[in-house]
C-alpha cells in the first residue's frame, strides 16, 4: 500500500489493512513523504509515530521513500515515479492500495497519479530497473478527503478499534483529539458506509477495473 504521509495509511485504510493482517497476507506501507511541511509535529517526530501505528496494525513492513512534503513529486516525476515502480518490482505485492484521486489535497492527487503509473512501469520489460518486471493484480483506491464511487465497501466493524489506535498513534497531528473524540469526520464516514451494508464500520474502495464475478455462487 502506498500513502502520500504517514497517517494517511491509517485514516484511508486501517480496518482493511487489520482484515488483511487477520486473513494472513503479507502487508507492507510505503509513505511517499514523512509529512514535513505539516503545521505540526516534525519529520523525526512523524517517523517515530509511524513506527507506533505500523506494530499497532500488525504491518510487517513499513518504509519511507523520503519524497519532499508538499513538492510531492515537483521537479522529476519521471525520476519517482521509477523509485516506486522499483518498490513494486522489489516486494511483488498481488494487490495495491493506492489514494483515491478526487481529494483536496494536492499531495494525495500526485500521490494516486504517481503511483498509478509507477504499477503500469512495473510490468513492462524495457523498464529495466533492479528488480524484473512484476505485474500488479489488483489496483485498489481508498478515501482520504474525497469521495469515490465505491466499488465495494469493507465491514471493519471489528477492526474499527484498532484503526483507532493506529490513528491515535500520531500524536503530534491530533492533540486535540482522544480515542473518544477522532479526528476529521474517520468515525463518521466508516459509521456512513457501514450503515449502508448493515454493518457497524465499513471502508470504502474504488476500483477502475471490473471486479469479476466467476459464477453466481460468489454472490451467495
Ligand atoms: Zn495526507
Amino acid at each position: 500500500m502506498f500513502a502520500p504521509h504517514p497517517d494517511d495509511a491509517e485514516l484511508g485504510a486501517g480496518g482493511a489493512i487489520v482484515k488483511a493482517i487477520s486473513a494472513d497476507f503479507r502487508v507492507g506501507i510505503i509513505d511517499l513523504t514523512a509529512g514535513e511541511m505539516g503545521s505540526l509535529g516534525t519529520k523525526e517526530i512523524r517517523l517515530v509515530e509511524a513506527e507506533e501505528a505500523r506494530k499497532v496494525l500488525g504491518v510487517e513492513l513499513r518504509q519511507n521513500l523520503g519524497f519532499p512534503d508538499a513538492f510531492l513529486p515537483f521537479e522529476d516525476k519521471k525520476e519517482a515515479a521509477l523509485k516506486i515502480t522499483n518498490k513494486i518490482r522489489e516486494f511483488k505485492p498481488k494487490i495495491v492500495l493506492i489514494p483515491y484521486w478526487e481529494d483536496r489535497h494536492p499531495d494525495h492527487i500526485a500521490t494516486s497519479f504517481i503511483v498509478s503509473k509507477a504499477c503500469h512501469f512495473a510490468k513492462l520489460k524495457k523498464i529495466e530497473l533492479d528488480h524484473p518486471k512484476h505485474k500488479v493484480k489488483h489496483k485498489i483506491f481508498y478515501e482520504l478527503n474525497g469521495q469515490s464511487k465505491y466499488t465495494f465497501l469493507m465491514d471493519i466493524s471489528k477492526e474499527f478499534q484498532k484503526k483507532k489506535e493506529a490513528i491515535m498513534s500520531f500524536k503530534s497531528q491530533f492533540k486535540e483529539f482522544s480515542m473518544e473524540y477522532l479526528p476529521f469526520p474517520v468515525e463518521e464516514r466508516c459509521k456512513y458506509y457501514g450503515s449502508m451494508i448493515k454493518a457497524e464500520y465499513a471502508e470504502a474502495f474504488y476500483m477502475k477495473e471490473p471486479l469479476v464475478l466467476k459464477d453466481w455462487a460468489t454472490l451467495l
